[in-house]
């Protein structure tokens, strides 16, 4: 399939999860479940365009990486065990490694905690030509802190700061760093894979259950999930508050993974695949060089 028609495809796929404008985004009529126009078997059908999605994904890369003028910055945030290591790891399966990076941010550290929130992000983006993925992000600030407020205290804030305007402010200055990113050529894409209470619990059970499985749990991931409400308001507020044309967020039914590989890879696929991007085209000397380069190799 040509690219165009992939692009065309991918745009029709991720329609109904893109987020653009959180004045009415409610939360809660988006289905963890979901499948889209497939069928509850169609997870073969999904891997074969998948397949065609990965490939289209190495074009537009390439593309991306020749043209050196935007960036990519993929946002992924969750609930545990909603499959954000594993929509990583399918979608950017085809992709030249040496554009692509990856960056998880777990809790703090002493150093990061003695700089503003964003610091320790800033300074991870991608440069011109890459795509960056982040593993959880900058909105951490705005979903686990705000869940355990006792974390706000640990970041050496002054303390006329912190008022009960402070998450008003981070929502402020989140979707002002993100106009700023869009604004220097960094294409924003932020997706929240949107697992149900049932599933966590299916997945931790057979992480349980499974000796290979085992490492992957926590006994901190069994206390957020005791949060879960207060988890999805804050969910809620955060999107509500960041969604923007420039800097979209995605709320991927995350309950099948083939299906959130597959809304992952279209939504990323769309969105590159309206940057324009094209081979850069030399200029008439670039071409003289060329061909006098080539008139000497074949005389040498
Ligand atoms: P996995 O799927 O392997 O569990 P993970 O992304 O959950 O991956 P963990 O090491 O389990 O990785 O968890 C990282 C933890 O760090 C999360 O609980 C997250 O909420 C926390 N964290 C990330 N950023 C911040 C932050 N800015 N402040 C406080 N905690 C944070
Ligand atoms: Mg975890």
């Amino acid at each position: 399939m040509k690219l165009d028609a992939i692009i065309a495809r991918s745009r029709k796929f991720v329609q109904p999860y893109r987020v653009t404008n959180g004045k009415h985004f409610s939360l809660t009529r988006f289905a963890p479940d979901d499948i889209g126009p497939f069928k509850k078997h169609g997870k073969d059908e999904a891997a074969a365009l998948l397949d065609e999605g990965v490939e289209a994904l190495s074009a537009l890369q390439e593309l991306l990486y020749a043209s050196d003028t935007w960036s990519v910055l993929l946002v992924f945030q969750a609930m545990d065990a909603a499959g954000k290591d594993s929509a990583i790891k399918h979608v950017m399966s085809g992709v030249n490694p040496q554009g692509c990076q990856v960056f998880s941010f777990k809790a703090p550290s002493s150093e990061e905690l003695d700089h503003d929130f964003l610091w320790r992000c800033a300074k991870r983006l991608p440069e011109r030509g890459r795509i960056g993925i982040f593993n959880r992000s900058y909105y951490e600030e705005l979903l686990v802190v705000r869940v355990h407020k006792e974390l706000l205290q640990r970041q050496h804030l002054p303390q006329r700061l912190v008022t009960e305007h402070i998450w008003k402010q981070r929502f402020q200055d989140v979707a002002g760093f993100e106009r700023h990113l869009a604004r220097s050529g960094v294409l924003v894409l932020k997706f929240f894979l949107n697992v149900s209470k049932e599933e966590q619990k299916k997945r931790f059970l057979e992480r349980l259950d499974r000796p290979e499985k085992n490492w992957k749990f926590s006994d901190a991931d069994l206390r957020e999930r005791a949060r879960w409400s207060s988890y999805m308001k804050a969910y809620q507020e955060a999107i509500s508050h960041t969604a923007a044309r420039h800097a979209p967020w995605f709320v991927v039914p995350a309950d099948h993974k083939w299906f959130t590989r597959l809304i992952v890879a279209a939504a990323i696929i769309d969105a590159m695949g309206s940057l324009g991007l094209a081979y850069p085209t030399l200029g008439r000397s670039q071409t003289q060089m060329l061909a006098k380069a080539k008139r000497d190799l074949q005389n040498g």
